[in-house]
């Protein structure tokens, strides 16, 4: 796929979201807040379903891993602790030019300016911190300095303890977070795979030191599994080691798996071997022990931390590619997201063919909502015309109710990927759905 091609999907992938409301501009009635997004209703309903699989994905048979949620603030000293206010920044460059700003290991800034073109016109590389300060209280003193994570896993690190004490946890084991995280990244870009403000689900997992490379070798294999139940095709996923000169001084190992977009090769998710660093940092800079006790050996130990890291929205947006689709039906074409069904924000709609039926159709679409499922309903517009807002939305099925149903007590189950029908009892609908989610 050539750039054009590549910019061209892109592009598509943002209009659908629009046209459907999976995503808006964040502040759009305002002009917008660059890298900034707001989620409607069915891209609310496809993170959630994402945030789902993933937790289910971390059932493992070596321990547990329990949940948890920590606050978006964070004090200096955390940060000072991690290394995040003096090491988490990124290289940038000014345009003497045009003043716009741009991430210095970019490759497209070896062309010139990406804003105005202009050739060799840059400032000295200077190293960018990218969280965001602030000050939290009324008292102006260094006291109040706060931050906004940059990502969730120090609030897990510091609570370590408390997780220990008050679960009955025993090593290994995870915790678990779903969070926002903050990054004043100096260059966001395609849609939602570069945000300022975006989602992590991130996975430590504490073990013994000699262990720590058996679990890491685990992890990684068994990440895959997510990829595999969120219904990505595999042969998009690829599984890249850091080499020596990428990991961070304390990382012994790193793997990132990576997706196939338009745009490349890129990294979805960080698998890393962190050794006792995390914990070894805060138990120095709070005072605080956090080492754990070995009954075997009667001795004490810091635990060593495999962390696994994937950004939700990320993770959105190569679902979209991956399932996003055009092809030909009945001489139209028609867009056609094939999402995993446990994926689908929708997961059957209910169409009574004409006014005549609405009132049986409504029966049934009352009744499957009762058992919990996402569905709609949906009577205006030709049938055709019902099925293609069904298909570019992802729905798998839709159940259609026509001239024949109130006689022999079936629908029609139009397949959203073949778009073939069969008729089933409407007592069998609540059995069609539960099998199609189970797949
Ligand atoms: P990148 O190299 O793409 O900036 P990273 O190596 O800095 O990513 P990590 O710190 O390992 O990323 O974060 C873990 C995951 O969080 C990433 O694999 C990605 O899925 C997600 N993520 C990180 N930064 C962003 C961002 N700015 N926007 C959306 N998702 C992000």
């Amino acid at each position: 796929m050539n750039i054009q091609e590549s910019a061209n999907s892109l592009e598509k992938i943002v209009a659908l979201c629009k046209r459907r409301g999976f995503v808006y501009q964040s502040a759009e009635i305002y002009g917008g807040l660059n890298g900034v997004y707001d989620f409607g209703h069915l891209g609310s309903l496809i993170k959630s379903n994402l945030r789902q699989t993933w937790i289910e994905s971390l059932q493992n048979p070596y321990g547990c891993v329990v949940m948890f949620e920590g606050a978006l603030l964070g004090p200096e000293a955390v940060w000072k602790a991690s290394g995040h206010v003096d090491h988490f920044s990124d290289p940038m460059v000014d345009c003497l030019n045009c003043k716009r700003r741009f991430r210095a290991d970019d490759p497209d800034i070896a062309k010139g300016c990406p804003a105005c073109g202009k050739k060799d016109s840059w400032t000295p590389v200077r190293q960018f911190n990218m969280m965001f300060k602030t000050e939290v209280g009324a008292a102006a003193d260094g006291s109040s300095i706060a931050y906004l994570r940059p990502e969730t896993a120090q609030s897990i690190f510091i609570n370590f303890k408390n997780v220990l004490s008050t679960t009955r946890v025993k090593i290994p084991f995870g915790i678990a977070q779903i969070g926002k995280a903050f990054r004043n990244e100096i260059t966001p870009k395609q849609f939602l795979f570069r945000m300022r403000e975006f989602e992590q689900m991130e996975m430590e997992w504490f073990c013994k030191g000699e262990m720590a490379l058996e679990y890491f070798e685990f992890w990684c294999a068994h990440r895959l599994n997510f990829y595999r139940m969120i219904g990505i095709n595999m042969n998009n996923i690829r599984q890249r080691p850091h080499e020596k000169d990428e990991l961070a001084h304390y990382s012994t190992c790193c793997t990132d798996v990576e997706y196939k977009f338009p745009f490349g090769w890129k990294e979805m998710e960080g698998i890393a071997h962190r050794g006792a660093f995390d914990l070894t940092q805060h138990s120095t800079h709070s005072g605080k022990d956090l080492s754990v006790f070995d009954e075997e050996t009667k001795t004490s130990y810091i635990p060593t931390v495999v962390e696994c890291s994937v950004g939700t929205d990320r993770t959105f947006l190569m679902v979209l590619f991956d399932a996003y689709d055009e092809d030909v039906v009945e001489g139209e074409t028609r867009v056609v997201l094939r999402l995993a069904p446990r994926i689908a924000p929708i997961k059957a709609a209910i169409l009574p063919l004409t006014k005549k039926q609405t009132e049986a159709a409504m029966c049934l679409y009352a009744d499957i909502k009762k058992l919990g499922y996402q569905i709609e309903f949906d009577e205006s517009g030709s049938i055709g015309k019902r099925y293609r807002r069904q298909d570019e939305i992802g729905t798998p099925v839709c159940f259609t109710y026509d001239f024949d149903s109130d006689n022999d007590g079936s629908v029609t189950a139009r397949d959203r990927d073949t778009t073939k029908q069969e008729r089933i009892g409407i007592d069998q609908v609540p059995a069609y759905i539960k099998k199609m989610l189970e797949k």
